[in-house]
């Protein structure tokens, strides 16, 4: 088997694969420990049945021994050494990770060297690493980034008109994130349209909580929306995406705040929240847009104009050459409405959706777009974790 980690400061989120079929992992149960260092709680789904405990978790390493734990319980497992591998889905390597790598003592250190550009992601996964490492030492570690597939994303798609110092010195420039998803609905696509990776240019839009599109040339990451960190480019749940850099000043004088608390706004209070006043699930937008609340319904009206700006700007930076553009996560997956709107601002693309198929549940993927479309649109399922598991089987023997 081989288990998949999300890790924050106090939760890990885990999932855990079989591999007797390595052609066909098989997810065979999901959970969450959370509240670690507050009090402690952890919840399993295995086999349609949810479980749900209160224990103490004073740190990740009891949390890492109580999940095993209720493993044995729900006998999912008999023995720890059933898990061979486990996979971390880290979210920042910098500039010097462009691949999942076997987890060792530099791997740590570049983990930890980039804290600085995700304080709140890096140092949870390291506390994670850390806790696996002492509990389950026969395990190969995998660390796969959402930053490395944007590594092939070239200088002038990813340098910022700041001073060029920032860049050498600093390391500010545009990393881009979610590129666990991007590389696997990129290998779906290519499979999909029966095309050589290589030879495939996409457009994805990845819309979730936290939302990006990515300009995918020759099957490699060429451009996309979020920056130094995950709060730019397109409206969120609750992230603003692309502002004037001024509003920060100017609103640190008009509310007499500094600039974290600013920052922290800008990423838990703004984006379809803070502009609806109603939700950051998209699931109430809707709804209240439908009772015709009017501040929802321009909240989504501009979430829809933000998301056709960036596909019109990677059309171009594509040269009108793309095999498809693709929508995928909770929003892009399951949302009809979401799709049409933002194909019907972009007059210029020709798109034409074929609506029976828009509206119809997928399995996987379903093409959307009709036979008169200029261009095909593909609504895809995204499998994070089933990637960073394939990904961790290439590190296994034989
Ligand atoms: P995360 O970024 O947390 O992984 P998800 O990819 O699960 O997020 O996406 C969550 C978003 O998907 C929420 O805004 C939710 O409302 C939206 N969503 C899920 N199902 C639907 C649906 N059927 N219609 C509209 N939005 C949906």
């Amino acid at each position: 088997m081989i288990l998949i980690v999300n890790a924050g400061s106090s939760s890990i989120k885990f999932k855990l694969f079989d591999i007797h079929d390595i052609n066909n992992p098989s997810a065979k149960l999901e959970g969450i420990a959370e509240r670690i260092g507050i009090d402690g709680k952890i919840k399993i789904n295995f086999n349609q049945q949810k479980t749900e405990t209160n224990q103490t978790l004073s740190n990740h390493k009891n949390a890492v021994e109580a999940i095993l734990k209720q493993f044995k319980i729900l006998k999912v497992i008999k023995n720890e050494n059933e898990i061979k591998a486990i996979g971390f889905r880290i979210v920042h390597g910098g500039v010097n990770i462009s691949q999942p790598c076997e987890i060792n003592e530099e791997i740590k250190a570049i983990i930890a060297d980039n804290v600085k550009l995700a304080p709140l992601h890096n140092p949870g996964a390291l506390m994670a690493i850390e806790a696996f490492e002492k509990v389950l030492s026969n395990a190969k570690l995998v660390a796969c980034f959402d930053t490395a597939f944007h590594q092939s994303i070239p200088i002038n798609n990813f340098l910022y008109a700041t001073p060029y110092l920032w860049y050498e010195k600093y390391r500010v420039r545009k990393y881009g994130f979610h590129g666990i998803s991007y590389e696997f609905i990129s290998q779906r696509m290519a499979k999909i349209l029966n095309k050589d990776l290589k030879n495939l240019n996409l457009i994805i839009c990845h819309l979730g909580n936290g939302a990006s599109i990515c300009a995918v040339k020759s099957g490699k990451s060429f451009n996309t929306s979020m920056g130094l960190t995950p709060l730019a480019g397109l409206i969120m749940g609750t992230r603003c995406g692309d502002i004037d850099p001024s509003i920060i000043e100017y609103m640190a004088k008009q509310l007499n705040q500094d600039v974290f608390s600013l920052t922290k706004i800008l990423n838990q209070e703004s984006g379809l929240l803070g502009m609806s006043e109603v939700s950051s699930d998209m699931r109430d937008v809707i709804s209240a847009a439908n009772n015709k609340n009017t501040k929802a319904q321009l909240a989504l009206e501009c979430y829809y104009q933000q998301i056709a700006d960036y596909i019109i700007k990677y059309a171009n930076q594509l040269e009108g050459s793309f095999d498809a553009i693709i929508f995928t996560a909770g929003i892009g997956e399951n949302d009809p409405l979401t799709r049409i709107k933002v194909c019907e601002k972009l007059p210029i693309l020709n798109l034409k959706i074929d609506n029976k198929n828009n509206e119809q549940s997928h399995n996987d993927y379903l093409k959307i777009s009709s036979s008169t479309s200029k261009y095909s649109i593909f609504k895809v399922s995204t499998n994070e974790e089933l990637m960073i598991c394939n990904q961790c089987l290439k590190f296994l023997p034989k």
